[in-house]
């Protein structure tokens, strides 16, 4: 038999990696390839998420050099350049995962399409996810459009095991001559390691050390840790999962290892844990069955919001964008967001619910923003996340239910360590006292902060207006 090329795309490692060890089982030897499509280059594909990209893919060529073998990286359009690598290796088939988001199951398509006409296989296997996109469906047959029935049967659904990284990745000689094609990974001009220093870092490594750190001091307190931005309280691993840098039946079959051990609060906490891999499984399931929501609103009555427009709306954008709401929850979470690519997820609700609901502003503005700024920018947990948030998704925090600022920073933000860190005109603020969420109570404010670009019980009752007129029009 001859060898497999394995198509690494968004899961980038060795260990508990299903395409590859399905191809080291049925084959002789594996041609392991990248392909760089000008997905990669595109504006929405953000500097922090090109360093993540180009940080792994660095980790995963010395890895596989460590294993005998070579990552080769080829020019897209992907199907062509599988095409052409089959021919020139004597592959007969093509291994890579399942992707369910509109653009990889496009991509998968036209590789199908290409290898086919020369007779080659693409073997998908699941690799993304522990339960297969939009596989559970209700009683009545239809795809999942709530959380927690989903999340029912998704805990009661088989699970396969991690597979351990191969000892040995064979490869074929003529593949390991350096004479061989293959692109620096740097070129063409997309891929250099852009972004800021303070940006996620890529790489299993750095995974396995962010999982290994919360696992020991976070992840049997989580069930409360998690909702505090100023605790080391969840476990960042966002950007891993995007990349598949970490896999997920390894992250399951660990976090679940230590639950009979714990104690009450352990054990509930591995449990909210796995709750939150669930979501992201929700929200994945819920794309792949209504693709419609990365532009539309999954309610269609919203698709008639009255969001403000024009200059008003590009003001108050911005004002938000660059962290000067005058809300130091928000100004510290999109401050966070600029400078690390990452925001806390208690904080992403926050500053996505003051943007829709205080602000009026339409959720699609503020998901590009996510999207064009987040190291894990992922369209289906960021759309779901959005659209919970603006009340016109499925499962949506209702409309009506409108999150104070100034109650959420007091509440989960206590001492003030995330907004003293995030806005440092308020950590040099002498007189902060009890006002520190709300610095405009104070007699003496901050000199150099601004001042609430709307006031909360006005903007909570013109949200509420503009939500009457969808009522109106039904
Ligand atoms: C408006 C908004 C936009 C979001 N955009 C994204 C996005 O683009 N990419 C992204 O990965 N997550 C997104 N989320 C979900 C969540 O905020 C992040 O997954 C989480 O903050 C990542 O931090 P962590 O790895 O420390 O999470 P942990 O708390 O350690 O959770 C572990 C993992 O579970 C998953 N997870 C946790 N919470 C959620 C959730 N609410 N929804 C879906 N998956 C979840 C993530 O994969 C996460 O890495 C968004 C949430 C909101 C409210």
């Amino acid at each position: 038999m001859g060898p497999a090329i394995v198509w690494f795309r968004r899961n980038l490692r060795l260990d508990d990696n299903l395409p590859l060890d399905a191809a080291l089982r049925g084959h002789d030897g594996v041609v392991p390839v990248f392909v760089l499509d000008d997905h990669y280059l595109t504006a929405d594909f953000s500097p922090p998420r090109l360093r993540f990209l180009s940080e792994s893919l660095a980790e995963l060529e010395s890895e596989l050099a460590a294993k005998g073998s070579r990552l080769l990286v080829r020019k897209g359009p992907a199907g062509e350049a599988l095409a052409s690598l089959a021919r020139e290796t004597g592959a007969d088939a093509v291994y890579s995962h399942l992707d369910h988001e509109p653009h990889g199951t496009q991509l998968s398509r036209a590789v199908e399409a290409a290898l086919a006409a020369q007779g080659t296989k693409l073997r998908l296997l699941p690799d993304l996810h522990l339960v297969l996109p939009s596989s559970l469906r209700t009683e009545a047959g239809k795809p999942f459009a709530v959380y927690t029935p989903f999340a029912r049967r998704w805990r009661e659904t088989d699970k396969a095991l991690p597979v351990p990284a191969p000892a040995h990745v064979p490869t074929p000689p003529a593949v390991l001559d350096s004479r061989f094609p293959s692109i620096p990974r740097s070129r063409p001009r997309g891929l250099r390691a852009e972004g800021a220093p303070a940006n996620p870092a890529g790489g299993g490594r750095e995974g396995r050390r962010l999982w290994s750190v919360f696992r020991g001091a976070a992840l049997e307190r989580y069930g409360d840790g998690r909702d505090f931005p100023g605790v080391a309280g969840t476990s960042r691993l966002s950007p891993h999962l995007r990349f598949g840098t970490v896999g997920i039946r390894r992250l399951l079959a660990e976090a679940k290892a230590g639950w009979k051990e714990a104690d009450a609060e352990g054990r509930r906490s591995i449990d909210v844990f796995v709750g939150e891999l669930a979501w992201r499984e929700f929200y994945a399931s819920l794309l792949a069955a209504f693709p419609r929501v990365l532009s539309e609103s999954f309610r269609p009555e919203f698709e008639r919001f009255p969001w403000v427009e024009g200059e008003e709306a590009a003001e108050r954008f911005a004002g938000w964008r660059d962290g000067r709401t005058g809300y130091p929850i928000v100004d510290a979470g999109m401050r966070q967001l600029a400078h690390e690519g990452w925001m806390h997820n208690r904080v992403r609700m926050v500053v996505a619910s003051f943007l829709t609901k205080h602000l009026l502003v339409d959720w699609r503005r503020g998901e590009a923003l996510f999207r064009e700024r987040l190291a894990d920018g992922d369209p289906a947990s960021n759309n779901g996340g959005w659209q919970w948030a603006a009340g016109c998704g499925t499962d949506a925090q209702p409309f009506f239910r409108i999150f104070n600022p100034v109650l959420q920073g007091e509440r989960f933000d206590p001492d003030g360590a995330y907004v003293k860190k995030w806005v440092p005109e308020l950590a040099t603020w002498k007189s902060a006292g009890k006002n520190l969420h709300a610095p405009w109570r104070a007699s003496t404010p901050p000199a150099d902060y601004p001042a609430p670009i709307v006031d909360h019980a006005t903007a909570r009752a013109k949200a509420l207006a503009a939500f009457a007129t969808l009522r109106a029009a039904r």
